[in-house]
Protein backbone atom coordinates (compact mmCIF):
# COMPACT_ATOMS: atom_id res chain seq x y z
CA UNK A 1 0.00 0.00 0.00
CA UNK A 2 2.69 1.75 0.96
CA UNK A 3 3.95 1.65 -2.72
CA UNK A 4 1.00 2.57 -4.18
CA UNK A 5 0.89 6.29 -2.43
CA UNK A 6 4.70 6.76 -3.34
CA UNK A 7 3.46 7.33 -6.56
CA UNK A 8 1.95 10.82 -5.20
CA UNK A 9 5.37 11.85 -3.97
CA UNK A 10 5.59 13.74 -6.81
CA UNK A 11 2.43 14.93 -7.66
CA UNK A 12 1.09 18.47 -7.99
CA UNK A 13 -2.53 19.09 -7.12
CA UNK A 14 -3.87 21.98 -9.40
CA UNK A 15 -7.55 22.52 -8.56
CA UNK A 16 -9.98 23.29 -11.38
CA UNK A 17 -8.94 26.74 -12.03
CA UNK A 18 -5.52 25.35 -12.52
CA UNK A 19 -4.38 26.67 -9.20
CA UNK A 20 -1.62 24.65 -7.52
CA UNK A 21 -3.15 23.31 -3.60
CA UNK A 22 0.27 23.07 -1.70
CA UNK A 23 0.32 19.79 0.81
CA UNK A 24 2.53 20.82 3.88
CA UNK A 25 4.32 19.39 6.53
CA UNK A 26 3.86 20.09 10.75
CA UNK A 27 6.78 19.53 12.20
CA UNK A 28 8.01 19.92 15.95
CA UNK A 29 11.54 19.24 15.82
CA UNK A 30 13.89 20.11 13.06
CA UNK A 31 14.65 16.48 12.30
CA UNK A 32 11.38 15.65 11.31
CA UNK A 33 12.50 17.55 8.06
CA UNK A 34 13.81 14.71 7.32
CA UNK A 35 10.49 12.62 7.27
CA UNK A 36 8.74 15.63 5.70
CA UNK A 37 10.86 15.41 2.39
CA UNK A 38 10.84 11.78 2.69
CA UNK A 39 7.34 11.89 2.57
CA UNK A 40 6.87 14.77 -0.44
CA UNK A 41 6.30 17.52 1.53
CA UNK A 42 5.57 20.86 -0.89
CA UNK A 43 6.85 22.78 1.91
CA UNK A 44 6.62 23.17 5.89
CA UNK A 45 3.40 24.67 7.01
CA UNK A 46 3.92 24.77 10.76
CA UNK A 47 7.59 24.67 12.78
CA UNK A 48 6.33 24.50 16.29
CA UNK A 49 9.10 26.35 17.47
CA UNK A 50 7.89 26.08 21.21
CA UNK A 51 9.27 22.77 21.54
CA UNK A 52 12.55 24.35 21.24
CA UNK A 53 12.07 25.56 24.19
CA UNK A 54 10.49 22.97 26.16
CA UNK A 55 12.34 20.06 28.47
CA UNK A 56 15.25 21.52 28.82
CA UNK A 57 16.32 24.38 31.78
CA UNK A 58 16.72 27.96 30.07
CA UNK A 59 16.29 29.63 27.47
CA UNK A 60 17.65 28.62 23.85
CA UNK A 61 19.84 31.24 23.28
CA UNK A 62 19.78 33.16 19.65
CA UNK A 63 22.26 31.06 17.61
CA UNK A 64 21.15 28.24 18.89
CA UNK A 65 17.50 28.95 17.47
CA UNK A 66 19.75 29.94 14.73
CA UNK A 67 21.04 26.75 13.79
CA UNK A 68 17.66 24.89 14.39
CA UNK A 69 16.04 27.15 11.93
CA UNK A 70 18.82 27.30 9.26
CA UNK A 71 19.06 23.95 9.42
CA UNK A 72 15.50 23.39 8.38
CA UNK A 73 15.44 25.95 5.40
CA UNK A 74 18.48 24.36 3.66
CA UNK A 75 16.91 20.92 4.00
CA UNK A 76 13.79 22.10 2.41
CA UNK A 77 16.13 23.55 -0.76
CA UNK A 78 14.04 26.64 -1.56
CA UNK A 79 10.56 25.14 -0.66
CA UNK A 80 8.59 27.40 1.77
CA UNK A 81 9.56 27.01 5.16
CA UNK A 82 6.65 28.52 8.12
CA UNK A 83 8.11 28.73 11.40
CA UNK A 84 6.07 29.46 13.83
CA UNK A 85 7.22 31.80 16.93
CA UNK A 86 6.97 30.92 20.42
CA UNK A 87 3.51 29.85 21.30
CA UNK A 88 3.44 28.58 24.86
CA UNK A 89 1.04 28.72 27.36
CA UNK A 90 -2.51 26.88 26.91
CA UNK A 91 -1.59 23.52 27.35
CA UNK A 92 2.08 23.59 27.03
CA UNK A 93 4.48 25.05 29.89
CA UNK A 94 8.03 25.72 30.47
CA UNK A 95 9.16 25.71 34.24
CA UNK A 96 11.83 27.73 34.22
CA UNK A 97 10.01 30.72 32.59
CA UNK A 98 8.10 30.88 36.30
CA UNK A 99 4.78 31.41 34.76
CA UNK A 100 1.68 32.70 37.00
CA UNK A 101 -0.90 30.54 37.78
CA UNK A 102 -3.85 31.06 35.27
CA UNK A 103 -7.11 29.94 36.25
CA UNK A 104 -8.14 29.65 32.09
CA UNK A 105 -4.45 29.42 30.23
CA UNK A 106 -6.21 28.96 27.10
CA UNK A 107 -7.28 32.56 27.52
CA UNK A 108 -4.55 33.91 29.38
CA UNK A 109 -0.83 34.71 28.76
CA UNK A 110 -0.26 32.19 26.08
CA UNK A 111 1.90 32.49 22.30
CA UNK A 112 2.12 35.94 21.00
CA UNK A 113 0.69 37.62 24.34
CA UNK A 114 3.49 36.07 26.40
CA UNK A 115 5.95 37.07 23.31
CA UNK A 116 4.68 40.97 23.73
CA UNK A 117 5.06 40.73 27.46
CA UNK A 118 8.59 39.03 27.14
CA UNK A 119 9.96 41.28 24.63
CA UNK A 120 13.43 40.07 25.23
CA UNK A 121 12.77 36.55 24.30
CA UNK A 122 10.57 37.40 21.35
CA UNK A 123 13.30 39.55 19.75
CA UNK A 124 16.00 37.28 20.27
CA UNK A 125 13.75 34.99 18.74
CA UNK A 126 13.27 37.42 15.81
CA UNK A 127 16.51 38.17 15.75
CA UNK A 128 17.79 34.13 14.82
CA UNK A 129 14.87 33.99 12.13
CA UNK A 130 15.95 36.99 10.57
CA UNK A 131 19.42 35.51 10.85
CA UNK A 132 18.33 32.13 9.37
CA UNK A 133 16.08 34.09 6.68
CA UNK A 134 18.83 33.89 3.50
CA UNK A 135 19.49 30.25 3.98
CA UNK A 136 16.13 29.11 2.34
CA UNK A 137 12.43 30.52 1.72
CA UNK A 138 11.61 32.08 5.41
CA UNK A 139 7.71 32.37 6.08
CA UNK A 140 7.61 34.04 9.62
CA UNK A 141 3.99 33.24 11.41
CA UNK A 142 2.80 34.58 14.68
CA UNK A 143 -0.08 32.69 16.80
CA UNK A 144 -3.20 33.65 18.36
CA UNK A 145 -3.85 37.26 16.87
CA UNK A 146 -6.77 38.27 17.98
CA UNK A 147 -6.83 42.32 17.47
CA UNK A 148 -5.10 44.10 14.82
CA UNK A 149 -3.56 46.65 17.69
CA UNK A 150 -1.52 43.34 18.47
CA UNK A 151 -0.88 42.57 14.69
CA UNK A 152 0.87 45.94 14.34
CA UNK A 153 2.46 45.94 17.06
CA UNK A 154 4.46 42.45 16.49
CA UNK A 155 5.30 44.31 13.21
CA UNK A 156 7.09 47.03 14.99
CA UNK A 157 9.04 44.60 16.86
CA UNK A 158 10.14 43.00 13.40
CA UNK A 159 10.82 45.98 11.87
CA UNK A 160 12.57 47.35 14.99
CA UNK A 161 14.12 43.98 15.44
CA UNK A 162 15.51 43.98 11.47
CA UNK A 163 16.79 47.33 11.48
CA UNK A 164 19.09 46.93 14.46
CA UNK A 165 20.37 43.42 12.68
CA UNK A 166 21.66 45.49 9.79
CA UNK A 167 22.96 48.24 11.94
CA UNK A 168 25.06 45.19 13.02
CA UNK A 169 26.34 44.67 9.36
CA UNK A 170 24.26 41.66 9.65
CA UNK A 171 22.64 40.43 6.35
CA UNK A 172 18.74 39.65 6.07
CA UNK A 173 17.46 37.79 3.77
CA UNK A 174 13.77 37.80 1.93
CA UNK A 175 11.25 36.78 4.00
CA UNK A 176 7.05 36.76 4.01
CA UNK A 177 5.00 37.04 7.48
CA UNK A 178 1.85 35.82 7.93
CA UNK A 179 -0.79 35.40 11.37
CA UNK A 180 -2.88 31.70 12.27
CA UNK A 181 -6.46 32.64 11.90
CA UNK A 182 -7.10 30.52 15.44
CA UNK A 183 -9.48 32.99 17.15
CA UNK A 184 -12.58 33.83 16.03
CA UNK A 185 -12.18 37.73 16.63
CA UNK A 186 -9.20 37.20 13.64
CA UNK A 187 -11.60 35.22 11.81
CA UNK A 188 -14.16 38.09 11.76
CA UNK A 189 -11.88 40.79 11.33
CA UNK A 190 -9.79 38.69 8.64
CA UNK A 191 -10.58 41.48 6.02
CA UNK A 192 -8.69 43.74 8.03
CA UNK A 193 -5.80 41.48 8.98
CA UNK A 194 -5.29 40.50 5.49
CA UNK A 195 -4.18 43.60 4.71
CA UNK A 196 -0.95 43.46 7.17
CA UNK A 197 0.34 40.11 5.84
CA UNK A 198 1.33 38.25 3.55
CA UNK A 199 -0.57 34.61 4.30
CA UNK A 200 -3.06 33.43 6.41
CA UNK A 201 -3.18 29.84 8.13
CA UNK A 202 -6.11 28.40 9.82
CA UNK A 203 -5.32 26.87 12.97
CA UNK A 204 -8.54 24.86 13.57
CA UNK A 205 -7.13 23.21 16.90
CA UNK A 206 -7.75 26.35 18.65
CA UNK A 207 -10.20 28.12 16.24
CA UNK A 208 -12.65 25.15 17.17
CA UNK A 209 -12.25 24.98 20.56
CA UNK A 210 -12.62 29.35 20.95
CA UNK A 211 -15.95 29.18 18.55
CA UNK A 212 -17.75 26.26 20.22
CA UNK A 213 -17.08 27.37 23.63
CA UNK A 214 -15.04 23.61 23.74
CA UNK A 215 -12.15 22.90 25.56
CA UNK A 216 -10.17 20.76 22.72
CA UNK A 217 -9.04 18.36 25.62
CA UNK A 218 -12.24 18.05 27.84
CA UNK A 219 -13.08 14.29 26.96
CA UNK A 220 -16.40 15.09 28.64
CA UNK A 221 -17.29 17.54 26.06
CA UNK A 222 -15.39 16.11 23.12
CA UNK A 223 -19.12 15.13 21.65
CA UNK A 224 -19.56 19.06 20.66
CA UNK A 225 -15.74 19.56 19.49
CA UNK A 226 -17.08 19.36 15.72
CA UNK A 227 -15.31 20.25 12.76
CA UNK A 228 -18.45 20.77 10.48
CA UNK A 229 -20.43 22.54 12.80
CA UNK A 230 -21.88 25.45 10.51
CA UNK A 231 -20.58 28.33 12.31
CA UNK A 232 -16.87 27.05 11.91
CA UNK A 233 -17.55 26.31 8.09
CA UNK A 234 -19.02 29.65 7.74
CA UNK A 235 -15.86 31.69 9.30
CA UNK A 236 -13.73 29.07 7.11
CA UNK A 237 -14.98 30.57 4.16
CA UNK A 238 -15.24 34.03 4.97
CA UNK A 239 -11.22 33.76 6.16
CA UNK A 240 -10.97 32.12 2.80
CA UNK A 241 -12.79 34.96 0.85
CA UNK A 242 -11.43 37.88 2.96
CA UNK A 243 -7.86 36.61 2.36
CA UNK A 244 -8.62 36.19 -1.79
CA UNK A 245 -9.91 39.36 -1.64
CA UNK A 246 -6.87 41.45 -0.14
CA UNK A 247 -4.70 38.75 -2.46
CA UNK A 248 -2.94 36.42 0.01
CA UNK A 249 -3.52 32.81 0.26
CA UNK A 250 -4.44 30.47 3.42
CA UNK A 251 -3.07 27.44 4.64
CA UNK A 252 -4.72 25.06 7.18
CA UNK A 253 -2.26 23.73 9.62
CA UNK A 254 -4.99 22.51 12.63
CA UNK A 255 -6.04 18.86 12.58
CA UNK A 256 -9.03 19.38 10.16
CA UNK A 257 -6.83 19.63 7.00
CA UNK A 258 -5.68 16.36 7.60
CA UNK A 259 -9.61 14.65 7.63
CA UNK A 260 -9.88 13.25 4.64
CA UNK A 261 -13.96 13.63 4.45
CA UNK A 262 -13.78 17.13 4.89
CA UNK A 263 -11.05 18.16 1.50
CA UNK A 264 -13.35 18.67 -0.72
CA UNK A 265 -14.96 21.19 0.90
CA UNK A 266 -12.00 22.91 1.81
CA UNK A 267 -10.76 22.85 -1.78
CA UNK A 268 -13.92 24.25 -2.85
CA UNK A 269 -14.12 26.72 -0.29
CA UNK A 270 -10.72 27.98 -2.15
CA UNK A 271 -8.27 26.62 0.37
CA UNK A 272 -4.82 27.21 -0.69
CA UNK A 273 -2.45 24.96 1.21
CA UNK A 274 -2.57 21.94 4.06
CA UNK A 275 -0.41 21.13 6.43
CA UNK A 276 -0.41 18.12 8.19
CA UNK A 277 2.00 15.40 9.80
CA UNK A 278 4.29 13.99 7.48
CA UNK A 279 3.09 10.70 7.55
CA UNK A 280 -0.64 12.15 6.16
CA UNK A 281 1.17 13.58 2.93
CA UNK A 282 0.79 10.87 1.08
CA UNK A 283 -2.53 9.95 1.55
CA UNK A 284 -3.76 13.63 1.47
CA UNK A 285 -2.23 13.78 -1.61
CA UNK A 286 -4.12 10.65 -3.22
CA UNK A 287 -7.23 12.19 -1.90
CA UNK A 288 -7.05 15.62 -3.08
CA UNK A 289 -5.42 14.35 -6.71
CA UNK A 290 -8.59 12.26 -6.52
CA UNK A 291 -10.70 15.54 -6.04
CA UNK A 292 -9.27 17.33 -8.18
CA UNK A 293 -9.54 14.98 -11.05
CA UNK A 294 -12.73 13.66 -10.86
C1 LIG B 1 -4.19 25.01 15.91
O1 LIG B 1 -4.58 25.65 16.88
O2 LIG B 1 -4.95 24.50 15.06
C2 LIG B 1 -2.75 24.80 15.70
C3 LIG B 1 -2.28 24.27 14.59
O3 LIG B 1 -1.91 25.16 16.71
P1 LIG B 1 -1.66 24.30 18.04
O4 LIG B 1 -2.35 22.96 17.83
O5 LIG B 1 -0.19 24.22 18.17
O6 LIG B 1 -2.33 25.14 19.07
MG1 LIG C 1 -3.23 26.83 18.05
Amino acid sequence: EYDELLKFKEVNILDKNGKRIEVASNISRKDEVDLALKYGADGIGLFRSEFLYMGRESLPLENEQFEAYKYVLEKMQGKPVIIRTLDIGGDKNISYLDMEYEQNPFLGLRAIRLCLARKDIFKTQLRALLRASKYGRLRIMFPMISGLEELLEVKNILNETEEELKTEGIDVGKYEIGIMIETPSAAIISDILAKEVDFFSIGTNDLIQYTLAVDRMNKNVSYLYNPSHEAILRLIKKIIDNAHNEGIWVGMCGEMASDLSMAKRLIEMGLDEFSVSPSLILKLKKELDKIVNF
